[in-house]
């Protein structure tokens, strides 16, 4: 179907209004205040034609904003140096924190945690609120916020970033136009920062289309499965953080837990593990209710209550996946270019450092009118100079060294903390995630299913997940996720794999349902459960299912994660 598309012309255009978008957009804002109340504002922003914009997919900011989350406060410090008058929601300052090694029923503490581990002078936060902080923040400055617009494609003429195409709204399930049709507009921009998130959609298809991961590793992710729990008061005292590792992983397999307690009735718990893995049956939400099954953790939450979950990708690549953050017209910021400290597993404060390096950045093209690789560079510049930087170079192997298991992760690590990140080698190489699992052939056991019983109170199926993520999409509408080929689903994959994808995806999407006509079982696709995780875009097997945005406004609605 042609469709015809208005188009719309900005000066900046930012998309995705998380912790590094709206970091962008109201550094950028301040920048521009300052520099008109000393007269001295020249070039394209003293212009009254000057625009912004920031398009976000969900409906109401924050609604797709989830992580643990313990905050250095540092980025915040940067941006908004009097968060505390403005009663930014970081309430609670991180007391007490343990690690610990876990085994199927047994808690070791561990003596020793490295300084770089240390959340001393941390908060616990909710990242949902903090996003919605930022956002009434942006709605001061007065700030174009448009939520319930996502991008659908980037528009790449001769090698140059023009701006995004956003979704069409109103199509139906064959992507017919209902009556409530409206195409999606070209937003034509001189700057366009990208800010979408870990895999983000228009940052793969960007990154893929100007090569900007040549010569780079590729990123490798974990999925993080949460819950929100109510607590009887006396369990855990807010401001108290737990990690662990060990079980529910295996020794091979890379990832850990946290618990926080946000207050002395509400705790924040999650399980985070390595896409690298090798058992086609690895169930990330399975292994998340089997953690809660430990001593440890059901002492705690036992007589509680699951208020809320989610789920979500964490790009732990480091340094070395980065992909180039520039090109003319183009700024990757965020958790999207990568930007997280896999050893401290924490983006938010390089998210928002990021922001403001773009938006320092974006200025000065701005004066210059000068929106070309020469004068962006200079954002990949004052990263280099700056504390993100050397906080990155640190850890700069860390996630790499754990490939091989992690009794050879342990000892990557204790040579890296001698040589200041380097460990044996300048720069570990990895494959991607989806490499390494095995075959049914090559791992006969896995042909086994995993039973697991749920017992809707402390273990809590797949379907009453969704439920508590909120997560609504309009039916009627094209599958936001793409099957290339069906048929390596139906059969390929069923054999070779056994259809991994109704394991890894944490709100049972994927199922293989019986087919009267064949006689054998078809894969059936439930896109309305979707959490937005992007785990079956980065798991499957043979990279035949694409995450795209649904219809703009659908999604998980992650209040108080
Ligand atoms: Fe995550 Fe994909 Fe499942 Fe959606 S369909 S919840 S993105 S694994």
């Amino acid at each position: 179907m042609e469709i015809q598309r208005e188009s719309m012309d900005t000066n900046v255009l930012i998309v995705g209004a998380g912790p590094a978008g709206l970091a962008a957009a109201i550094h950028l804002t301040n920048l521009i205040e300052t520099a008109r109340a000393k007269g001295e504002l020249k070039g394209a922003a003293a212009s009254d034609e000057f625009t912004m914009m920031i398009i976000e997919k969900s409906a109401e900011l924050g609604d797709h904003a989830l992580s643990g989350a313990v905050l250095d406060p540092k980025g915040l410090d940067e941006l908004i140096p009097d968060w505390r008058e403005r009663k930014a929601p970081l309430t609670v300052e991180v007391k007490k924190e343990n690690l610990y090694y876990l085994s199927e029923k047994g808690t070791f503490g561990i003596p020793y945690t490295p300084p770089s581990m240390n959340n001393h002078g941390c908060y616990i936060v909710s990242l949902n609120q903090l996003v919605k902080w930022l956002g009434n923040i942006a709605e001061e400055k007065e700030i174009d916020v448009f939520t319930g617009m996502a991008g659908s494609a980037p528009i790449i003429e001769d090698g140059l970033f023009k701006g995004i195409i956003t979704d069409d709204k109103g199509l139906d399930k064959d992507g017919k136009p209902k009556g409530n049709f409206e195409p999606g507009m070209e937003l034509r921009a001189n700057i366009t920062i990208l800010a979408e998130g870990p895999r983000g959609s228009m940052t793969r298809e960007t990154v893929k289309q100007l090569n900007l991961d040549k010569g780079k590793n590729p990123q490798n992710y974990l999925t993080g499965v949460k819950e929100l729990w109510e607590v009887p008061t006396g369990r855990m005292k807010a401001g108290t953080v737990y990690h662990t590792l060990g079980y529910p992983l295996g020794m091979g397999q890379y990832g850990g837990s946290f618990i926080y307690a946000m207050s002395d009735e509400l705790i924040s718990i999650g399980l985070a593990s390595a896409l690298n893995y090798q058992d086609p049956r690895f169930d990330p939400h399975g292994a998340f209710n089997d953690f809660k099954r430990h001593p440890l953790v059901s002492s705690l939450l036992e007589g509680g209550k699951m208020i809320r979950y989610g789920a979500k990708t964490i790009g732990e690549g480091g340094y070395f996946a980065m992909p180039k953050l520039y090109h003319d017209g183009l700024m990757l910021i965020g958790d999207t270019a990568g930007f997280l400290n896999s050893l401290r597993l924490k983006g938010i404060h390089l998210a928002m450092k990021t922001g403001i390096m773009a938006a320092e950045t974006a200025f000065e093209a701005l004066n210059k009118e000068d929106y070309s690789t020469k004068t962006l560079s200079n954002y990949h510049s004052r990263y280099r100079k700056s504390w993100a930087f050397t906080e990155l170079w640190q850890v700069r192997n860390f996630h790499q060294g754990f490939d091989n298991g992690m009794i050879a992760g342990m000892v990557h690590f204790g040579a890296q903390m001698l040589t200041g990140g380097r460990g044996f080698t300048t720069r570990l190489n990895s494959e991607p995630d989806h490499l390494a699992m095995k075959k049914l052939i090559e791992m006969p056991s896995a042909r086994l299913p995993i039973e697991r019983k749920f017992d809707g109170e402390l273990t809590i199926d797949k379907l009453t997940d969704v439920y508590a993520s909120g997560a609504k999409h309009e039916e009627n509408q094209p599958a936001h996720l793409r099957i290339t080929d069906i048929n390596i689903c139906n059969d390929r994959c069923t054999e070779e794999y056994g259809n991994p994808c109704i394991n890894f995806c944490p709100a049972s999407v994927y199922e293989m349902v019986d087919d009267e006509q064949t006689g054998k079982k078809h894969l059936q696709i439930s896109p309305s459960n979707c959490v937005h995780c992007k785990t079956c875009d980065i798991a499957d097997p043979y990279g035949n299912i694409t995450w795209t945005p649904p219809e703009g406004g659908g999604g998980p609605v992650f209040s108080q994660m």
